[in-house]
């Protein structure tokens, strides 16, 4: 028996299935799940030893990869003045700066703990400064777990949203819309009948949670001339994208602009954090400023404060650095399609920025959560075990997406590739 699995087998006995997040398990994939010690630069470690190039990246993270000293560097320099003290701290500040610089579409920013409360918080808001209850999401985007966004469509767009996990009440659900994403006919037509009862529209600009699925033209611009037709606010969810597909997010290489951003994983630099964001004139209703209610007593905590700001200059001070991703990303999908091709295997990929998508599927290309789930799941699982044993980590679910991070290199890629071919030569057999 591995570390690993005897690691797992003593954590289910007290953690519900041996995990503090569902999609660690390896339901998706199969097998156990790996216990990792370590992670330096482009690698992870596991319990036994074993190396692997990490397309993962703490789930978005790390951009810079693994231990990136000034990150690292920035928590040691403050560990020493305590970890924390529930009142304000001048890095706050730094950190509120430095995001609305980076992203001009924040004017004002409020900090939180996790992607699930920016979200939450960002909805409220909405709520509150539109006076509606109604929010529309797409079918396939994930927004963290909290209640409202908890919820599928009913059988057809308008009817009420259900719950899709006990514990959310109906009558919570029943205010989500869910609809199709890069389907701008869909929303135009909701919109239509129920628009004027509609607080907002969430949407991830790159969908990363039904593997990686790039907006078709035409689909985001339309999110926001339907927002400022029926006075909807328009909220990006860059939690995944921020500061990863480019400097200024998902936004800026789109060029549109949203009423609220939220934020998560990546301004930690690794520690837990989260923020939401945007137009001055929304977020003055926020408290004390003004009635919308939010709070947090780990909320701009200094720890995930100075982590986050050595990351974000380090990105703002690397120049080239999303280029450089987007490079990468190019020559690995390219890479793997090629190799696929060769032997044989249907296979298609995506790619923004440092965010790319695999599907095991004969359709040329993918833009639907429809056409992600029609594809080769169980194949995903064969690819991704034998991917592990060849030493590279995968995002262990057919519907994530994977993360390239500047500390991988071109020999990284090139092994990953060469694993990958050996991986294909498998399938037949
Ligand atoms: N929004 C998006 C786009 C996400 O990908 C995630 C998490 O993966 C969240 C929100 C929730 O973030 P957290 O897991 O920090 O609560």
């Amino acid at each position: 028996m591995s570390r690993s699995e005897d690691l797992f087998k003593a954590a289910q006995t007290h953690i519900p299935g041996g995990v503090n997040s569902p999609v660690r398990a390896f339901k998706g994939v199969g097998g156990t799940p790996v216990f990792f010690k370590k992670g330096q630069g482009a690698y992870l470690f596991d319990e036994d030893d074993n190396q692997y190039i990490d397309y993962v990246g703490s789930w978005g993270p790390m951009i810079l990869g693994h231990a990136f000293p000034d990150v690292i560097n920035a928590v040691r320099s403050v560990l020493d003045n305590g970890l924390g003290f529930g009142a304000p701290t001048e890095i706050e500040t730094q950190m509120a700066d430095k995001v609305c610089e980076m992203m001009p579409s924040i004017e004002m920013i409020r900090m939180v703990s996790s992607g699930t409360e920016a979200t939450m918080s960002a909805i409220r808001l909405a709520r509150g400064y539109t006076g509606r209850d109604k929010i529309v999401k797409f079918e396939g985007c994930y927004h963290g777990h909290s209640d409202s966004l908890l919820v599928k469509a009913g059988s057809g767009a308008l009817t009420l949203g259900e719950p899709n996990s006990p514990g959310v009440p109906a009558s919570i659900a029943e205010h989500t819309i869910t609809l199709t994403f890069n389907d701008i006919d869909n929303v135009r037509q909701a919109f239509a009948e129920v628009g004027n009862e509609i607080a907002c529209i969430i949407v991830e600009p790159v969908a990363g949670n039904m593997n990686c699925i790039p907006p078709k033209e035409g689909f985001l611009e339309g999110l926001r001339e339907v927002c400022d037709e029926y006075g909807s606010v328009l909220i990006f969810d860059e939690v995944m994208t921020g500061f990863r597909v480019a400097l200024g997010g998902a936004q800026a290489h789109y060029g549109i602009k949203p009423d609220l951003t939220t934020l998560g994983k990546v301004i930690g630099g690794g520690l837990p954090v989260g923020a939401f964001g945007g137009k001055r004139e929304i977020m003055e209703h926020i408290a004390p400023l003004g009635p919308v209610y939010q709070a947090g007593t780990l909320s701009g905590n200094p720890l995930s404060m100075n982590a986050g700001l050595a990351m974000l200059n380090a990105l703002t001070s690397t120049p080239g650095i999303h280029e450089g991703l987007a490079a990468k990303t190019e020559y690995l999908t390219e890479g793997l399609k090629a190799v696929a091709t060769a032997k044989g295997i249907p296979f298609t990929t995506t790619a923004v920025g440092g965010m790319f998508g695999i599907f095991f599927t004969d359709q040329p290309e993918i833009s639907s959560f429809a056409q992600t789930t029609a594809c080769d799941t169980e194949r995903f699982g064969q690819f991704f075990q034998g991917m592990l044993k060849e030493g590279v980590y995968l995002a262990p679910s057919a519907y994530e997406t994977g993360f390239m991070s500047a500390a991988i290199s071109e020999e990284d890629l090139d092994r990953t590739i060469e694993a990958a071919g050996r991986v294909f030569d498998t399938f037949a057999k």
